[in-house]
């Protein structure tokens, strides 16, 4: 078997991966913001992320995994200035934050579990580890890497020796991203620094706050994922998830913090999934059409075809939404479906083809997770000369990454067409039992008239006489 090959943010190529722990990968995963509906682009990631997590399960590994739900300290820009996403989010709804926040992670987990991403093992929202956030940045001062300035706390930048190891950006890049931000926060003695905690809020009516040493406030959100990763997950981290605007300043600044707190090197690899975009470029919540699951749903695609139109590209390459590319993946995947549901279970399972294109399917993902060439293994199954038992046993297993009810749905399709086949035979039944008796009423035999109306009487189906003729409907 191939070893697990992985592009990696930080050393920015292919690496092999080895789990710190061969026992058991440890994943983070960032967690949606709750103040909205998550958009199909945001789920690209977490679908990416879900293939990643079960393939590792597949090739043979425990994967114990963690993810925050952000319900706290996320504004408008990641680069702490905008509004309080939250907070927006509760006023246009005439909500508290804390309802707004329990609605849309409810609805983020239904979104999931309509595209069969599997729930973390463990999801912690901010708000209820606000006591550890506070303690791990009062370690941060006690350190000497967080200042206190006009009522804020901020992490110092220049504390550390290679604050960009992610990002590879310098200064100069750092003005291009925050060229939006028009309040230059005279309290940050670095540009890149950031924000731990505020108390000196924009938001008079911030709903949360909490009380600290540096007085009422809230955290930023970057120390969030720090804190929740390292309580659940300890000091040394396998692997962390996002998409690919966190890197920069979100994973950036998360190293940052982690590695202050714990002197040592806290993550080996960084997971990052390009973005899905529409024709007018990165997928938003606040322009265009706002594509949610419900509204891909309320438009008779099945979410499902979602996920498959995702796995047909590389999780690194951005990948275009248009109704026409998704429609070109409902074809290609029907075309699966009524392939699969062609097979039938009659035949031995040949043990060692089945050996054969299992090793060859985890080849392919794990070369840096080539979800496309996975599908190759498949088709390339679907044609080998074995027998229809092994083709099935091997599209189930491969279904475990997959994750695309590939058995189920070939299944439904069969007995629908079994079924619709069956519909057609009563149909014709009726229709000839109609003409007889017609036939019968001509010859006035009404005797076999009245017998045929009862026969199908007998079996639920009601006939009426009207002036354009008879016609039928089950009782
Ligand atoms: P948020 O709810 O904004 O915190 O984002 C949740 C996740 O979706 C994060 O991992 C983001 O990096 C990711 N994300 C945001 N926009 C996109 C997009 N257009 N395509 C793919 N992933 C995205
Ligand atoms: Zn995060």
């Amino acid at each position: 078997m191939s070893t697990i090959k992985l592009y990696n943010t930080l050393t920015k190529k292919v690496d092999d991966f080895t789990p710190n722990d061969p026992k058991e990968v440890k994943m983070y995963t960032c967690g949606p913001t709750v103040y909205h509906f998550a958009h199909i682009g945001n789920l690209r990631s977490y679908i990416m992320e879900d293939v990643l997590e079960k393939f590792l399960n597949f090739y043979g590994y425990n994967v114990n995994r963690v993810m925050n739900i952000t319900d706290v300290g996320h504004l408008t820009s990641d680069a702490d200035t905008g509004e309080d996403k939250m907070l927006k989010g509760a006023k246009r709804e005439h909500k508290t934050v804390m309802e707004i926040a329990k609605y849309y992670e409810d609805a983020f987990f239904e979104d999931c579990a309509k595209l069969n991403i599997k729930k973390p093992d463990t999801v912690v929202p901010a708000t209820s580890r606000i006591e550890d956030f506070i303690k791990t940045i009062e370690d941060l001062m006690d350190k000497g890497y967080a200042y206190l300035a006009g009522g804020n706390v901020y992490f110092d930048t220049s504390k550390l020796d290679n604050y960009y190891v992610l990002s590879n950006q310098d200064e100069t890049d750092l003005t291009e991203a925050v060229r939006d931000d028009v309040t230059v926060d005279e309290n940050k003695r670095n540009k890149a620094d950031f924000v731990l905690w505020f108390t000196k809020s924009k938001f008079d009516n911030q709903e949360l706050k909490w009380d600290s040493p540096w007085g009422t406030g809230y955290p930023g959100w970057h120390i969030e994922c720090s804190c929740i990763s390292m309580r659940e997950l300890g000091e040394y981290l396998d692997i962390h998830c996002g998409g690919v605007d966190n890197i920069f300043p979100h994973h950036t600044n998360e190293i940052a913090q982690s590695e202050a707190c714990l002197g040592h090197k806290w993550c080996n690899y960084w997971f990052h999934v390009q973005h899905l975009n529409d024709v007018t470029g990165k997928m938003s919540k606040s322009k265009g059409e706002f594509l949610t699951v419900s509204l891909i749903e309320s438009k008779g695609y099945d979410p499902l075809s979602y996920r498959f139109f995702c796995l047909q590209s590389h999780y690194r390459k951005p990948l275009l939404f248009t109704y026409e590319n998704l429609d070109n993946a409902v074809t290609a995947f029907n075309k699966l479906l009524d392939r699969v549901s062609k097979l039938s279970s009659e035949g031995e399972v040949d043990e060692s083809a089945f050996k054969t294109y299992r090793d060859k399917f985890i080849d392919a993902l794990s070369m840096d997770l080539n979800t496309s060439q996975a599908f190759t293994v498949l088709f390339e199954v679907l044609k080998a000369d074995i027998s229809d038992a092994t083709k099935l046993k091997l599209i189930e297993d491969f279904d475990k990454v997959f994750s695309l009810d590939l058995i189920k749905k070939a299944e439904e399709l069969t007995s629908k067409s079994a079924g619709s086949n069956a519909d057609a035979e009563l149909v014709s039944y009726i229709e000839d039992m109609i003409a007889k008796r017609k036939e019968a009423k001509k010859n006035k035999d009404f005797a076999t008239a009245d017998s045929i109306r009862d026969e199908l009487k007998s079996k639920g189906i009601i006939l009426k006489d009207t002036r354009e003729g008879t016609t039928w409907e089950m009782e």
